[in-house]
Parts: C-alpha cells; structure tokens; sequence
C-alpha cells in the first residue's frame, strides 16, 4: 500500500476541488481513513481566470490518489486526467465501457490542442516560459488511457480499500453515470454523485436511475436556475431552417462533438421523415463527433443496456437524416466553404472556443441569409456566449468578424436536466438524503437550485465553496 504524503482523516470527508460555484473542473475528492478517491477529474474551461487553474498544484500529491471514478466522458469531466497522469497518479480510473470508448476519442484530442495551444504561445512569444510547454500531450493522454478499467451498470466494484462503487445510469450522454460510494465503517457512509444528469427524453439513452439512498448527494447545477422550453419548442428549430433556406442561406450549428451532434442528427432524420424540411446536405465537420458518432452507432447496434429498447436501427443508419456527409480532412472541410446552397453544417466545438467551426462561422456570419443555432449551454467568456447575447462582431482567427447572420439559441435541445427535472431526480431518491451539496453550475444557479432543494424537497442544501471541506456523517 502507497503511503501518502498527507495523513488520512479519521472520518470519511469530501473536498470540493473544482466545479464549486462553477461549470467546469468537476473534480471532488473523497478522503477515508483508508483511501483517497477522486470522482471526476475535469479541466477547467471558460474565462482565463478559470483556465489558469489548470496550471495550479493539485492540491494533494497525485501519488497519494488510490483511485479515480469517473462520471462521464466530457472534458470538464475528464479532462484533467492526463495532468493527474503525468503528475504521478498510478491507480485505476473507473468508468463505463461507454465513457472509456468516448475517453480514447476526447481525451487524446485534449492532449493535441494543449501542444497546439503551446506551439501557439511560442509563435507569438506570449508565453512565460520559454518555450511554452502544454499542460499535457497527446501521449500523456494515452498513457492515461492504459489506466482505465472498464465497469458495467449496476454492478458493485470495490475501487480502493473500504471503498466500492456503483455506477447508475445519468442518461446525458452514452456512458454517462451517478456514482454511488459505499464506504466501510462504523457506521458506514454512502455518498452520491450525480455528474451531469439527462433530460429523461433522450432519443436514445434510458432515462437516469433513480439516486440509491445516501447519506449526501453531490448534485449538478447547470440549469438548476431555469426551465427548458416545453419539447415543442423545437419547431423554431423547424421554422428557422424553413426560413433561412427561403432566405438561399445555410445552417451553422456549433454543437458539442459528444452527443449533441447525435441528438441534432436525429432530429433532423424525424424533420426529414415528416417531410417539414427539404433534402439539404448535412455535414458533420469535426473528426471528434464522427469518431463519437462511432461509438453511438456501435452502442446502438449491439443494444446496450443504456440504449432506449425501443430505439429502432431497422432503417439503415438511425443518424443518417438522409443526405449526411461526413467531412473527415481538412480538404473535406474546407470544401464546404464553396458551397453556396443551402445546406446545414454541424461542426465542434460547442461553445465556439476552437474547432472547425471557426472557419464556417467567419465564413458565414457576415451574410445576413445564414443562421446560427446555439443547441447547447454557452459558458461564460466563450464567443458562443457572446452571439448568445447578441454580440456585433466577434474575434475570430485574429479578425473582428461582423455578426449579420440570424441566432436562434436553442436550450430545448440541452443534454443537461432543468431546475425541475433535477428535483424530480433527487426525489426520485429511495430515502431523502441528510444533505445535498449543490455543485456544476454557476453561481446564482447553484443557488438558486439549492434553495429550490430545501423549499420544495425539504432536504439541507449547500452550496460549497471551492476548496471546502465537509465531514459525512
Ligand atoms: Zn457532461
């Protein structure tokens, strides 16, 4: 047995070291007398100011990590666990099958924009350090990736000494869990946390398990301030794909390469099928989301036990709305710059921060015939933030680029539950918790959950701060 650098406590604690009062880094380390645990390891995204804590010590020894239990696939999930790699943890990473599949693609592609942000850096001379290095690289991102250990649904593994695990469906993307802990003792303790939590209406995936009784429950809170329009509210998604081709305009949708691109696909098949759209071509121009579009093609095939039982793969390929191309080189992207018909082009990332969606979006926001649709959460500091509030130009590629296109933010395809949809889970619960700590969200709507939480469910509620601390009882 490793011996850490810092003494264990002598009662079961948790510390919130990221995602507290914000929506990136999700990373809450659970000290027993036996072990030290981390549950989701994310990176931080967003403002400078968040991302500078990347670069931050972790706050104990990676070595003195006995294991890592993983939620989900998403970068601000999992996107530290290269770093905690190259630090010096050598323990298991647990995750489903799923979110190891989704990790071989996401995680590698974290690594290769770090050193391409790095090799950037050094170009300019903007960098501190000479030369700029990355936070880590695509290797770290493998090495990282020969950690990983596969768990199934349901099942109960014991991931450290004292400690077991059992992932639950979420719901909110393929592999997505809640992680339920059991920690021996006297008494013993049970600590849930939810990770991102679906919307119960997801095309493909089972609806999330409800929460199994627990002391404390770590809840997300990403939406926990708002409601999602009712599901018909995607016919503005109908309407303006109708008039922005009445218009001799395309659709650019920056979606996130997991999930949303999947999601989107099938809406547009079901748009097809009813005969509410025209035959348009529809790219997928991001490497990521096809590779992802892979895994969701493969889970579907084989009928995993996350997958809707009555999702039907009889037609053909279930993501081909019908005249999909996949835009694999960057020839094939480029190309799509050319064609001036109407067309729809979906391409990462999701919150406009890098990607091939760039390109189209500098091509294709001056001409007021084009519109952009905002399928997803745009973060604060993120130029998808910035169009979400009706921005005039945004920089792009080092260019101010005028913003005539339309923008039709469109939560109603959000992959995150709402304020109600998170209380219906926790009450979904076997047994109340003692405590809910509410995590994943910006400030006001962490608060505003929370209180939701003790009003309407009569459960304690927390918000905690970054860095707290706090005992399970
Ligand atoms: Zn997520």
């Amino acid at each position: 047995m490793r011996v850490s650098a810092t003494p264990h406590p002598s009662v079961p604690i948790v510390r919130f070291l990221g995602g507290a009062r914000t929506v990136t880094g999700s990373r809450f380390l659970v000290e027993t007398p036996s072990a030290r645990v981390l549950v989701d390891c994310g990176l931080f995204q967003g403002e400078k100011e968040l991302r500078l804590r990347n670069w931050r010590d972790f706050p104990v020894p990676p070595s003195s990590i006995d294991a890592v239990a993983l939620t989900h696939a998403h970068v601000d999930h999992s996107g530290y666990l290269p770093a905690l790699v190259k630090q010096g943890f050598e323990g298991p990473i647990f995750a489903t099958r799923s979110t190891l599949e989704l990790c071989r693609i996401v995680l590698p592609d974290s690594g290769h924009l770090q050193e391409e942000d790095a090799a950037y850096a050094n170009r300019k001379g903007y960098s501190k350090h000479a030369p700029a290095l990355p936070l880590y690289s695509e290797a770290d991102a493998l090495r990282a990736l020969e950690r990983f250990c596969a768990v199934a649904f349901d099942e109960e593994v014991e991931i450290a000494a004292g400690v077991s695990a059992r992932f639950r469906r979420a719901g909110h993307i393929l592999g997505s869990a809640a992680i339920a802990l059991s920690i021996d003792g006297n008494p013993p303790r049970r600590l849930v946390v939810s990770g991102d939590l679906g919307r119960g209406n997801h095309p493909v995936l089972r609806p999330a398990d409800p929460p199994p009784e627990a002391d404390a429950i770590l809840i997300e809170s990403t939406y926990g301030d708002r409601l999602h329009p009712h599901p018909t509210a995607v016919v503005a998604f109908e309407e303006a794909i109708l008039r922005t081709v009445a218009r001799g305009g395309s659709v650019v949708i920056p979606a996130f390469a997991v999930d949303r691109t999947e999601v989107i696909l099938l809406e547009l098949k079901r748009l097809r099928r009813e005969g509410r759209i025209p035959d348009l071509p529809i790219y997928v121009d991001s490497p990521m989301a096809l590779a992802a579009l892979g895994v969701y093609r493969n889970a579907v095939a084989s009928r995993t036990d996350e997958v809707l039982a009555e999702f039907a793969s009889a037609d053909g390929d279930p993501f081909d709305p019908g005249r999909l191309i996949e835009a694999h080189g960057t020839a094939e992207s480029r190309a799509i710059n050319q064609q001036h018909f109407p067309c729809i082009i979906i391409s990462a990332s999701g919150m406009a921060t890098g990607g091939r969606v760039l390109h189209h979006l500098a091509n294709r926001l001056p001409d007021p015939r084009n519109t952009i649709v905002l399928p997803g959460f745009q973060a604060s500091g993120t130029r998808g933030r910035s169009l979400q509030e009706g921005a005039h130009s945004i920089k792009l590629l080092g260019r101010y680029v005028p913003v005539r296109a339309e923008i039709l933010d469109l939560p109603a395809f959000s992959v995150h539950a709402d304020r109600d949809e998170l209380l219906a889970w926790l009450a979904s619960a076997e047994k109340p918790p003692e405590i809910v700590y509410v995590v994943h969200g910006e400030p006001e709507a962490a608060e505003s959950l929370s209180n939701a939480i003790e009003r309407e469910l009569g459960v304690p509620s927390v918000v905690p701060r970054d860095g707290e601390c706090v005992r399970l009882r």
